[in-house]
């Protein structure tokens, strides 16, 4: 069984997909992670976010580069958004992705393009959203819980002009697919969205049976 867990900066899919990978026994796969170290790699070797070589000569790293806190830093979001508008650098790391989704157990991707690019054939899929105001505020007190106090309004400029970026770029753009359930976090606990999450992809489920 394969769950595809896309939508914009801050939304909670992650939050989202690691409770349903847990609920479900599922391996978890955050892709977000991939283009940030491609991003931040990028930058550490002196390199241009936005020239495409550049780019691809990142896209090599080593996995322990996974665990590097660096890529969950405010600076990493908008190199990785920068370096996966490359068509290349999406080639690059396609493989491994569509290999985690297929493996034999079964996976919980989130990202961008997952229902729509990396596993259209997955058998439930979520677009998890949130007004921008929220999503704000969210990624405030998460960097704040991390000791990195960043203006509230500098992070909502930042996600307007990343999701932007990603939804208007001309390969694998961020969208919600056709047979994807949405699902609007604003107003919902944490708690609340997991349920909300469980009950959508468990009717999927029950839909393919
Ligand atoms: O999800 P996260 O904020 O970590 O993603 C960082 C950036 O990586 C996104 O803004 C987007 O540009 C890119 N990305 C992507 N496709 C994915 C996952 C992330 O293009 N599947």
């Amino acid at each position: 069984m394969i769950i595809a867990v896309d939508g914009p900066a801050a939304s909670g899919k992650g939050t989202i997909a690691r409770a349903l990978a847990a609920h479900y026994g599922l391996p978890h796969l955050d892709t977000g992670l991939l283009y940030r170290a491609v991003g931040i790699g990028v930058a550490r070797a002196g390199g241009d976010p936005d020239d495409e070589a550049d780019a691809l000569a990142a896209c090599g790293f080593d996995i322990a580069l996974l665990g590097d806190p660096a890529l969950r830093s405010e600076e990493a979001g908008p190199l990785a958004s920068r370096v996966s508008r490359h068509h290349d650098v999406r080639a690059a790391l396609f493989e491994r992705q569509r290999a985690f989704a297929t493996q034999a157990t079964g996976a919980v991707l989130d990202g961008r393009d997952i229902g729509t690019v990396i596993a259209p054939d997955a058998d439930a899929k979520l677009f998890v959203t949130a007004s921008v105001a929220v999503r704000a505020q969210r990624r405030h007190d998460e960097l704040l819980a991390k000791g990195e106090d960043v203006d509230a309004a500098v992070i909502e400029a930042d996600l307007v002009a990343r999701d932007e970026r990603d939804a208007n770029r001309p390969e694998a753009p961020l969208r919600q697919a056709e047979d994807a359930d949405l699902l609007d976090t604003t107003d919902l606990s944490i708690g609340a969205a997991v349920q909300r999450a469980i009950a959508l992809v468990d009717a999927r489920l029950k839909d393919r049976t």
